[in-house]
Order: structure tokens, then sequence, then C-alpha cells
């Protein structure tokens, strides 16, 4: 198997590259070319977070799991929240191909689902970026939304502010003004990405204008909530897979409150492959619940090794 370090990913994949892999992957789902298998998903304490991710994408030939988690106390440590690896396999014989570190990926890949539902989704003159959280994530997700629209100024809130200045750098790296400002505030943005590992809903429906588009990337586990339900249900929800987010997504509250119902969320690919027409009017509040599947790992992870190879990069083992 070839195995590609983590350190070599940052030359391999890009922004471009992981949207481009997130919009494929998304279309193969929406075409049943592709699926993911159930997410095993389970704590370990303190906020730990460990599981994995799989799924089969036949017409790309690709098979393979993300094994990794999220553990918080690693700041402390100096490394990422995120430590994740990704096995790809051979569909047909089943032979391991290649070893991916994945901290890297899933930041790309995570960014990459939320850029792809402000593209489709954000109405086109959307001038105003809000951003709720300031994490490890949060400047991936400015990053990859800036490739999509043309923003003006960027808006941001967070429970604990004194992380903002780090988000605001990454504003000022991409030339944008930034300016930290308390949640009603969040009613100026045209779209709004949510990133927090919050327990408790923040956005409350009255932080949020008629014809905003939220992408809402924190929740991928059962407990998580960064909306208030009402306003998942008064929105036309997105999702990347319907079964992970009406149970580990934002939408398992709306759902388990009886405001919204399952068959009334649709899966983002549908909107690529053009199946789903995506915002009907300039009023409508439209929202993405990227819960983070199996198969976008799979997609840039086979993208890093396509890479390596061609390059001559990683290095060859037998297992
Ligand atoms: P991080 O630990 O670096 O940052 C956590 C963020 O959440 C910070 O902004 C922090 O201030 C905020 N926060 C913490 N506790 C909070 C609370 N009680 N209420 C409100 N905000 C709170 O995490 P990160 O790496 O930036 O990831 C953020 C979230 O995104 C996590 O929940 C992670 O699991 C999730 N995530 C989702 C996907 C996906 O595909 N959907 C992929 C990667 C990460």
């Amino acid at each position: 198997m070839l195995v590609v370090p983590e350190a070599l990913v940052a030359g391999l994949v890009s922004e471009a590259d992981a949207l481009e892999a997130v919009r494929g992957c998304f279309a193969a789902m929406a075409r049943n070319e592709a699926r993911n298998f159930p997410v095993v998903r389970e704590a370990l304490g303190e906020g730990r977070q460990y599981g994995f991710k799989s799924g089969l994408d036949t017409a790309g030939g690709m098979l393979g799991v993300k094994a990794g988690g999220y553990f918080p106390g690693n700041a402390g440590r100096g490394i990422t929240n995120h430590q994740s690896v990704v096995y790809l396999f051979d569909p047909e014989s089943g032979r391991p191909t290649a070893m991916v570190g994945g901290n890297l990926l899933t930041a790309l890949r995570t960014a990459a689902a939320s850029a792809l539902s402000i593209d489709l989704l954000a109405r086109k003159d959307a001038r105003v970026l809000g951003i709720v959280g300031a994490g490890h994530q949060a400047g991936f997700q400015l990053r990859a939304a800036a490739k999509v629209r043309a923003w003006e100024r960027v808006i941001a809130w967070n429970l604990h502010p004194e992380m903002l200045p780090k988000l605001g750098a990454v504003a000022a790296e991409l030339g944008l003004p930034f300016e930290a400002v308390p949640l009603e505030r969040m009613v100026e943005a045209d779209a709004i990405i949510t990133i927090t590992s919050s327990p408790a809903a923040s956005l409350m429906a009255r932080h949020v204008k008629a014809g905003a588009h939220l992408a809402c990337m924190g929740t991928d586990t059962k407990g998580k909530q960064e909306v208030e339900p009402a306003l998942v249900a008064a929105a036309t929800v997105f999702t990347d897979e319907v079964a992970q987010s009406v149970t580990i997504g934002e939408a398992q509250h709306a759902v388990g409150a009886g405001l919204l119902d399952a068959t009334a969320i649709t899966p983002l690919g549908e909107v690529v492959t053009g199946a789903h027409r995506g915002r009907a009017s300039d009023a409508e509040i439209t929202l993405f619940d990227g819960t983070g599947v199996g198969l976008q790992d799979l997609a840039v992870a086979g993208m890093a090794v396509k890479r390596a190879a061609e390059r001559g990069l990683g290095a060859v083992v037998e297992v």
C-alpha cells in the first residue's frame, strides 16, 4: 500500500481540488453510484469522540474507511483536536491500497461541503458572510467560502471571544474586512456558517434574515446542536445524507421534536445533478446540514493518493 503522511497532504490537495472532489462525490451519491455505510461514533468520555466513516463509490472505484475522532484536549498538546487516518481498499479484491493522513483532509472536505452549499444555495448577490465559531475548522471554512462568492465583509461570533482574532487573521489574509459581532447582528449576513462543538442552540430564528443561507457544519454527533429547531423547520433543508442528518446532524432536533419530516430534506447532490432546483426564491431561508460523510473522506484521500503516486511521493509498504 502507498502511505501518504499527513505532512505531504497540503502539497497534494488544494481547496479547489476538495471542492471538486466533494461535488463529484455528492453527485455520485445522488445517482446511487456511491453509498455511505452506517457511521460508528462512540463517546470516550471528557468530550472525546472516536469512530469510523466508510463507504463504497462504485463509479469512482473507491472503497475505504476513515478512522479517528475529536479529542478536545489536544490544543494543550499542541496538536489538532481532530485526529484521523483514511484507509483505501481495492473494491474488487479488498486488498488495502493506501493509508493517508486524514487531519487536513477532514478540514478541507468539511469546508468544501459548506462552500459547495453556499455556491449552490446562497443568493447570487450574497456579500456578507457570517461565521458562528472560531475553532480549528473555522479558518478552513472561511477560506473555502471565499472561493464561491465575492464577499464584501465577514462578521463572526464565538462563545469564546478570545478565539476570534485568529479567524480575523484569516480574513485579513484574504483581504476581507472582519468584525466580531454579537449574535443579534448575524441578521446582517447573507450566508452563515456554524462550526462549533456546541451542545445547545446558539443561532435563533431572530438572528437570521429572510433569504439567508445557513451552512450548519458543527453538529456531527447525537446531542450536538447549533441552531434553534424552529429555524431549521422554517428553512428549506438540504444535507449531505438524509440518514445522517436526522440521526447525528443538525436536523436531529427538529425531526425529534416533530417539527420537520425526514422526507422534506433534500440531498445536496440532487442540486449538483440538477434533479432539484435548489433555492426557490430570494426570500427563502436555505439550510445545509453538513454531517460529514465517509465518501467525502474517500474522495479527497483518493485525490491525494493519485497525486502522490504521479509525483513519486509517499512510501510503498507491504502489509
Ligand atoms: P474546536 O475544538 O477547534 O473549536 C470548537 C468551537 O466550538 C470553538 O469555536 C468554541 O468556542 C466552540 N464551542 C465550544 N463549546 C461551545 C459551547 N458550549 N457553545 C457554543 N460554542 C462552543 O473544533 P473544530 O475543529 O473547529 O470543530 C468544530 C465542530 O465541527 C466540532 O463539533 C466538530 O466535531 C465539527 N466537525 C464537523 C465536521 C462535518 O463534516 N460536519 C467535520 C469536522 C468537524
